[in-house]
């Protein structure tokens, strides 16, 4: 068994402890002092219309940066901020830090860009995540309606009556819902059905398949039809190529985001980006 003894202020764990938890206490307490010293940001991935491709929104993507100038991967550290709890802390200022992006924008003239934000399983079920959001639209006074939470396919199935009542609750706020990395997870079709959620993204597994065989593109396109059918927005994710982007719209996809139209950049090139691809707004 493990066992953890006080020594100068500090836990030592027992050989017991497996060097993997050792790593992940480390981790942790790094990862608490990067959200204090602000060695968090956000980066921002745009997302196009594939017909005219005109930007549509942006995705805001955690990045930690230490200050050696090396990235820890989201997928490293995020299941440490689940797993400790911080993500409730860290969560909040992205809700916080996209919304006012959102409403910066909105103000150089991009009045019909939206902001996607992911949330994990931990923050949304959270008992006052939605009085969270509620606080964070009305402290940045960001329009409900141009904010889109991301929640993953396994958040979307677990515990159906609860999970539908915070939908609802979500819904009454005007936020909109995506379902993130669709495809990847098992829902049921009628189950999906009696969510309320407005956009499925189609996971980037699936977007790379396009083009390998003839096969490839029929997840992809199982999704677009099972989004129009619903009366989904549907945006495909992890575009890198040409072929993929056409083979996608002629699926009917309208949206998506990749490195073939832009990577995850700062909001300085965010804006610089909106003014040379947007036909319509300064
Ligand atoms: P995701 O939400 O599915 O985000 C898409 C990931 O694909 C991002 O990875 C993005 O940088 C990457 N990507 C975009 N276009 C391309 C492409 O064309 N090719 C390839 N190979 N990759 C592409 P990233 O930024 O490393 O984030 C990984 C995951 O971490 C995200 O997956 C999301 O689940 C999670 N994450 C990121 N930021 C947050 C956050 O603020 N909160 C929470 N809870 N999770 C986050
Ligand atoms: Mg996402
Ligand atoms: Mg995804
Ligand atoms: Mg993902």
């Amino acid at each position: 068994r493990a066992k953890a003894h006080q020594r100068g202020g500090h836990f030592t764990f027992s050989r017991a402890m497996g060097a993997e938890m050792r790593e992940r206490v480390r981790m942790m307490h790094a990862l608490r002092a990067a959200f204090a010293n602000k060695e968090l940001t956000l980066a921002y991935q745009p997302q196009v219309n594939l017909a005219t491709r005109q930007p549509m929104g942006a995705e805001a993507l955690l990045r930690w940066q230490r200050p050696d100038g090396s990235f820890v991967p989201p997928d490293r550290f995020i299941p440490i901020a689940e797993y400790s709890g911080l993500i409730i802390e860290i969560g909040q200022w992205v809700i916080e830090t996209a919304c006012a992006e959102l409403v910066r924008l909105r103000a150089l003239g991009h009045r019909a860009f939206t902001m996607s934000v992911n949330v994990s399983q931990v923050q949304f079920r959270h008992p006052y995540f939605v009085d969270m959001l509620r606080g964070a639209l009305a402290r940045t006074q960001a329009p409900p309606e141009y904010l889109h939470l991301e929640i993953t396919e396994s958040v979307a199935m677990e515990e159906p009556d609860t999970l539908i009542r915070m939908l609802a609750q979500i819904k009454e706020t005007g936020v909109s819902i995506a379902i993130d990395d669709f495809g990847t997870g098992f829902s049921s079709l009628s189950y999906l059905q009696r969510l309320q959620v407005d956009c499925l993204k189609i996971d980037r597994a699936f977007v790379s398949e396009i083009t390998e065989s003839a096969r490839g593109s029929s997840i992809a396109e199982m999704v677009v039809q099972l989004g129009r059918n619903l009366g989904l927005s549907i945006v495909a994710e992890g575009v890198e190529d040409e072929r993929q982007a056409q083979v996608l719209e002629a699926l009917g996809c309208p949206y998506a985001q990749g490195y073939l139209f832009s990577r995850p950049i700062t909001p300085q090139q965010l804006a610089e980006w909106l003014a040379t691809h947007n036909a319509h707004a300064a």
